[in-house]
């Protein structure tokens, strides 16, 4: 109760028996979160954050009517280029970072106040979205279309709380890194290049807050990460009436079974998850790995002598990643008599581990919001959602995710942000900006 804590009573003031009830009522009305457990400044801050909240959902609906899936990369640069003179305007110096060429990902914003006061925080968002679709549309509290809640409501909570803390001369002198990356849902490889921006941002930070969709009343201290396999496997074609005797399995059932071992012997490990997302096979494949297609060809009277498989393994710790992957490994070197069968592995995010600086800031989020009579946030279970950009940053920073845009289907076509959350989110962000950077 942090208004509790703020009401300085002497304690000779309870010696008093006539004015121990006084105190009585002076504690309970401090512990009700109400407006009154703000500074006058504060107060300020929130009121200002009001105003500014007006203009999220017309920002919103410009950045979602601009489609912007991972590998339209004009696409994602013309988002990046909606937000860059709005934090130019609340006295940012913006640039974009290219990416190589050969990389194809379209690059990020980052936005840089420099100043000498308060802790220095990094703010995470993306400007990709996974799939592209209708334009921006409202439905009752509802704002519907691609990307809403995953992540440009979050991008535009982040932009409208600065827009409230500079309103307020709250962001002079304070040291804050904003980096919106271009390729969140599908990150460019080698890792190491496309996330060398962020890592650099966060380098030269204490704290880092990321702005995907909030779930309920709830912030995300840890997450579990995430990488890719690909699983190849070969067999002796023939004419279909031998399968399964001379020519062997052939390679759809020996991947089936392949597949059903991975099911069996690792699909009951807690904070584990292995998803098998695309296979191809038949007599001749194709696969695109970096844009997730390809094509296959069969013909019914003969044995399939190749499938492709990949997928994604999710885990919360770097040691069950490895223990997962020797385990898989392991089922394919088993494979069938006139079979082949291999497994290659790629790191994409680590995970973000629930440490104990991260439950402060989960704290700080809460009390603001307690304060701002909006009830408590709690921490959310660490396997109700996937990995984001912040894991790379949080072995060496204080982190707090899930604080942007309340909604569903991320993903999916009828994915929508509740409009109401927006404003909401708003007010706590700037809150805890304005205390953060005290
Ligand atoms: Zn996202």
């Amino acid at each position: 109760m942090s208004g509790f804590r703020r009401c300085r009573l002497s304690p000779r003031f309870v010696v008093f028996r006539k004015k121990a009830l006084v105190a009585l009522v002076v504690v309970l009305g401090c512990r009700s979160a109400s407006a009154g457990d703000l500074t006058p400044e504060e107060q300020r801050i929130v009121t200002a954050a009001d105003a500014a909240a007006t203009a999220a959902l017309p920002l919103l609906e410009r950045a979602v009517n601009i489609q912007s899936a991972t590998m339209n990369l004009a696409g994602v640069r013309a988002v990046g280029a909606l937000f860059r003179p709005q934090f130019e305007r609340i006295g940012f110096t913006t640039r974009w970072a290219e990416m190589p060429a050969e990389m194809h990902r379209a690059g990020h914003l980052i936005a840089e106040r420099t100043g000498t006061k308060g802790k220095r925080i990094l703010l995470i968002g993306h400007l990709d979205t996974v799939l592209e679709g209708k334009p921006f549309r409202r439905n009752g509290s509802r704002a519907e279309g691609p990307g809403t809640v995953d992540m440009k409501g979050g991008d535009v909570i982040v932009l409208a709380a600065l827009q409230a803390l500079h309103d307020c001369g709250a962001l002079d002198d304070r040291r804050i890194i904003v980096v919106f990356t271009g390729d969140e849902e599908q990150a460019g490889l080698p890792i190491e290049r496309s996330r060398a921006d962020l890592l650099d941002a966060a380098r030269r930070s204490d704290i880092a807050l990321a702005f995907e969709a909030a779930v309920d009343d709830t912030a995300t201290v840890a997450r579990r990460g995430v990488g890719s396999w690909w699983l190849t496997v070969g067999g002796a074609g023939g004419h279909s009436s031998g399968i399964l005797q001379e020519p062997g399995a052939g390679a759809i059932y020996e991947a089936a079974r392949i597949l059903d071992a991975f099911r069996r012997e690792l699909g009951g490990e807690k904070d584990l998850s292995l998803n098998p997302s695309l296979v191809l096979g038949g007599t001749e494949v194709e696969h695109d790995a970096e844009r997730s297609r390809g094509s296959a060809e069969g013909k019914t009277n003969v044995i399939a002598g190749r499938t492709i498989v990949e997928g994604d393994l999710r885990f919360l710790s770097d040691d069950q990643k490895t223990r997962a992957h020797a385990k898989m490994s392991e089922i394919v070197a088993r494979h069938l008599p006139r079979t082949s069968a291999e497994v290659v592995f790629a790191d994409e995010y680590p995970a973000m581990a629930p440490k104990p600086a991260n439950y402060e800031l989960l704290d700080a989020f809460d009390r603001a919001s307690r304060d701002l009579g909006m009830g408590p946030v709690r921490a959310l279970e660490p396997t109700k959602r996937g990995a984001g950009d912040i894991s790379f940053v949080a072995s060496f920073v204080a982190c707090l995710d899930g604080i942007g845009a309340s909604g569903e289907h991320s993903h999916r076509a009828d994915e929508y942000a509740d409009v109401d959350s927006i404003s909401t989110q708003i007010k706590r962000v700037a809150l805890l900006l304005y205390r953060l950077t005290r």
